[in-house]
């Protein structure tokens, strides 16, 4: 059989550890040697026990679990030539093939670089004797298929992506647990959740609570928004609201690009409104816990599909991605994704505020 391996990188989010578990089992049932490579890029360029055969029964019981097991690492070496030749000869040792990428857009365009330079890598394991002739010719081209792990859903090309509904579910909890105290006390909360470029968390959570107020990265509030804060605010409690909310994506810009602060916007109600004015920074919170089911189930139906895609490409093929498109599990070009990925932040960055919206395309909701 093909040899897979698997691997989480970057950033982890809940239903990872589903997406393992069905390449696993997926690899296995199709007659495939998978391996778990531990701790993403630099158990690739370590190799030794890093690397290692799983059976059916070591993804048992592992579905629920928030985070990755096999574990994530940011790994420089990898950004190096000399560490993905390394990798090459780790996986030309072992037979692998074919490999899983589970992670952000970082992870990819890494995975993407790798498998466009792998047969000048095994070129250069050939001549320096690192590989015999034999192992070059059997490995000679690597297949690389790509799955979006981020609680963000900041990725182009896929509705959703796995974890992002875990995280949701932690902040809508978080959310309702805020609200039953701020409504004892008439208080306004200002929520600061997730999304460095990304404010799909925010909208949604913003949504889903009734919240009064919400500050995303991609469309930045027009110049006088205290006022119309302050105005929303006011007439919400005038109407016999006993609490405000206000949302704040972590990334949260005005409309020349500098940051909307939790502390700022307190400031603004405060200064104005005298409410009773509170901050709750989610952080890891969102990460963490149990992952829902819809990424228990995304994360499964991901990882068969990139094994199924995996067996069925050419070799050599360009990698691809696997999304979600309305409900279906479907396979992308990963570098046009990945493009368009990185084409949103660099519209942020110039401003164009129209573009990163249009950009965000699938993942952004309309
Ligand atoms: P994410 O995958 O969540 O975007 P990072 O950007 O940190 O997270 O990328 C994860 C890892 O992927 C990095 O630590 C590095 O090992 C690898 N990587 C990222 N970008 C590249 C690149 N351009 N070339 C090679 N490897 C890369």
């Amino acid at each position: 059989g093909k040899g897979i391996a698997v691997f989480t990188s970057g950033g982890d989010s809940q239903g990872m550890n589903a997406a393992v578990r069905a390449v696993v089992r997926t690899g296995i049932y199709l007659g495939c040697k998978v391996y778990f490579i531990r701790e993403g890029y630099q158990g690739m360029v370590d190799g030794g026990d890093n690397i290692i055969e799983a059976d059916w029964s070591s993804v048992s019981s592992i579905i629920h679990m928030g985070g990755t097991v096999i574990g994530s690492a940011r790994c420089m070496d990898f950004k190096e030539r000399w560490g993905r030749l390394k990798a090459a000869e780790n996986l030309v040792k072992r037979g692998i093939t074919n490999i899983v990428a589970i992670g952000g857009d970082g992870t990819l365009t890494g995975a993407d670089t790798f498998r466009a330079e792998y047969s000048g890598l095994l070129d250069e394991l050939l001549s320096t004797g690192r590989i015999t002739s034999d192992e070059r010719e059997k490995n000679k081209f690597l297949n690389v298929c790509g799955l979006v792990g981020s609680i963000d859903n900041d990725f182009c090309g896929t509705d959703m992506t796995i974890g992002t509904a875990s995280a949701l579910r932690r902040i809508i909890e978080a959310l309702d647990a805020i609200s039953s105290t701020a409504y004892s006390h008439q208080r306004t909360f200002i929520m600061e959740v997730m999304g460095r470029h990304c404010g799909y968390l925010a909208l949604l959570s913003a949504m889903a609570s009734e919240a009064d107020y919400v500050f995303i990265p991609e469309d930045p509030p027009n110049p006088n928004w205290p006022e119309k804060m302050c105005k929303k605010l006011k007439q919400e409690r005038e109407m016999g609201k006993r609490l405000n909310i206000i949302i704040l994506a972590e990334g949260a810009v005005d409309v020349e690009g500098q940051p909307i602060t939790a502390e700022q916007v307190k400031k603004v109600v405060v200064d104005n409104l005298q409410q009773d004015t509170r901050i709750t920074i989610l952080g890891h919170v969102q990460r963490g816990g149990n992952s829902v089911a819809f990424d228990r189930v995304l994360g499964s139906r991901m990882g068969a599909e990139a094994v199924m895609a995996l067996m069925e490409a050419e070799e050599g093929a360009t990698p691809c991605l696997i999304s979600l498109e309305g409900n279906q599990a479907v396979r992308l070009p990963l570098m046009e994704c990945v493009k368009q990925t990185k084409g949103v932040a660099e519209a942020m960055k110039v401003k164009d505020w129209a573009k990163a919206i249009e950009l965000r395309g699938r993942s952004f909701m309309r």
